[in-house]
């Protein structure tokens, strides 16, 4: 892989992409099959491993790399990977317990095509059977489902039993016909040794820099976006390498930092002509965040003793999600994790840590989720590069408490005891940079381009208006590939990009 340790500052881009995560990798893919020259900006390196040992698992654990928070592929390096299209329902203004969920400014039926190619792109297996929440699809999935293990069958079977329906997740992995995958225990929450997991880097950014249109830098810390003198268009970035200042200069530049970075790069580029930060003239960069609400649950499957290792992460219950005749809003979702040493986190206090492990050891571990609210206050307020104030989104807590005594009942109704404790955690966190129609709520339009600037764009979480009641990434995906179009064909009517001077090279240290 290329590190570009001779890389050319002079040399003009087309665009430049900063961060290589789920974002940003795909943007980069689609971009450069367009054929435009993309130069994707990397904060963190590649994750290098030593190579297996015998009798060592495949995946190593997350909290493993804690000291590096920054790497090639973001956080997909350690996902459960499992790729679900939102539901058609997710697009549009729904009325929760707590408030309401903002409409989208594109319905299902325009991200469609992109789902169906971020589907085959990232690997994903899936089937539409048994899950009524499932949106309409112009083809099936491209792969079949991951079997599921005899262990976690035998629970499908007694929960089919028992009146409820179960479908599988939808899963990004390199499995079938000369995959590597070979479907272990290690896989949601850790780092694949075998490459197996489509994560962002092994689906769209290997391929995108096969093309050769596509370079990485690693080690790129992108500090500023620069604007041009009257403040209508974006000239480049301004990145820290190896303790020097750089200026690279492209006729597009596309954030794809994540939630919160992109928010905080947009705020940090502030100038004259924007006084509050790129995009933020009507206050919303680092506002209106949004995420699931997400809680714990464990069937017990063996008292006596503990499960062997195995991959659990493959079934989903959906059938709540539309709310029951009791609930007038939507509910949620259940979803199998995998095995997960949770337990060993910071956050488990010490006393909880062996109880926790007992339990979980010998049960299947799954969650149960629930939209949490975007409003104007929900977000995050920061001081240079650090956060002062978090403003959690609104939570549906009667919304999680209905879905959690309903997770309950539908395992002991199949036969199972249940321990479920409670705790709420955010996840998959959206907004901050989010797109709209209207800019006095937004900070993006339609085509994810900001507002009052020409060529730049966002496309990660954070731009997601709200994050629905299924996992976000494939969603990410399929917008990553739609904003590539909307650049590729912007590129296409505007000879701007093609007459780009060679760039003057600020570096200071
Ligand atoms: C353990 C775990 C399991 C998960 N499982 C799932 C799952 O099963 N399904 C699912 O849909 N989601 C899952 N997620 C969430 C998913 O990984 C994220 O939602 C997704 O990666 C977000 O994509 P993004 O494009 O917003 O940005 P990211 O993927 O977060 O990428 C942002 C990139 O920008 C880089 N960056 C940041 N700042 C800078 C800077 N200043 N300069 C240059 N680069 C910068 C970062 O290093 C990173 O590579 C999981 C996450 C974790 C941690």
């Amino acid at each position: 892989m290329d590190d570009m340790d001779n890389f050319d500052p002079n040399r003009v881009y087309d665009a430049i992409v900063i961060g290589s995560g789920l974002g940003g990798s795909t943007l980069a893919y689609r971009l450069g099959q367009r054929g435009l020259r993309v130069l994707v900006l990397e904060r963190g390196d590649y994750l290098r491993l030593p190579p297996r040992g015998p009798n060592e698992p495949v995946g190593i654990h997350i909290d493993s790399f804690s000291t590096r928070p920054f790497t090639v592929g973001g956080p997909t390096k350690f996902y459960g990977a499992a790729m679900y299209r939102m539901r058609e329902s997710d697009f549009r203004a729904t009325k929760h317990e707590a408030g309401e969920s903002p409409a989208w400014p594109i319905t299902y039926a325009d991200l469609e095509p992109y789902y169906k190619e971020a589907e085959q792109l990232y690997r994903v297996h899936g089937a539409s059977e048994n899950d009524p929440t499932e949106p309409p699809r112009s083809s099936p999935y491209p792969y079949p489902p991951i079997p599921h293990e005899p262990l976690v069958s035998a629970v499908i079977d007694r929960l089919g039993k028992s009146g409820t329906s179960v479908s599988p997740v939808p899963l990004a992995l390199d499995y079938g016909d000369g995959g590597k995958c070979i479907l272990c225990s290690t896989c949601d929450s850790y780092y694949c040794r075998l490459d197996a997991k489509m994560d962002a880097e092994i689906a769209a950014l290997r391929p995108a820099m096969a093309t050769s249109k596509v370079e990485l830098l690693t080690n790129a810390d992108c500090l500023k976006i620069l604007t041009s003198s009257d403040g209508s268009k974006v000239t480049g970035v301004l990145i820290e390498r190896g303790g020097k200042q750089e200026t690279i200069r492209a006729g597009i530049v596309a954030l794809c930092a994540g939630v919160p970075h992109s928010a905080r790069i947009l705020l940090d580029s502030r100038t004259e002509r924007h006084p509050h930060g790129l995009g933020n003239s009507t206050g919303c960069v680092g506002r209106y965040s949004a995420g699931h609400t997400t809680g714990m649950i464990f069937p017990l499957l063996n008292w006596a003793k503990k499960l062997p290792p195995t991959r659990t992460k493959s079934f989903s219950i959906n059938g709540y999600y539309g709310g029951t005749s009791d609930w007038p809003y939507p509910l949620g979702v259940i979803q199998a994790a995998g095995q997960i040493p949770f337990w060993t986190a910071d956050a488990v206090p010490k006393w909880k840590k062996r109880i926790a492990q007992f339990v979980a050891e010998r049960s299947l571990y799954c969650f149960y989720m629930v939209e949490a609210l975007p409003t104007r206050d929900t977000g995050y307020d920061f001081n240079g590069r650090t956060i002062v104030r978090e403003t959690k989104p609104v939570e549906n807590v009667g919304t999680f408490n209905k879905l959690r005594h309903l997770a309950i009942k539908t395992f002991r109704k199949a036969g199972y005891q249940v321990v479920s404790p409670g705790h709420r955690s955010l996840w998959h966190m959206t907004g901050t940079v989010r797109f709209g129609d209207d800019p006095n709520t937004s900070v993006l339009d339609a085509n994810c381009k900001v507002h009052d600037i020409d060529n730049l764009y966002a496309v990660d979480s954070s731009v997601l208006p709200s994050a629905g009641v299924v996992n976000t990434g494939l969603t990410i995906a399929a917008l990553a590939l739609r904003v590539g179009d909307t650049i590729a064909s912007a590129e296409l009517s505007n000879s701007s990009f093609t007459t780009i001077q060679r760039p003057a090279i600020a570096v200071s240290c």
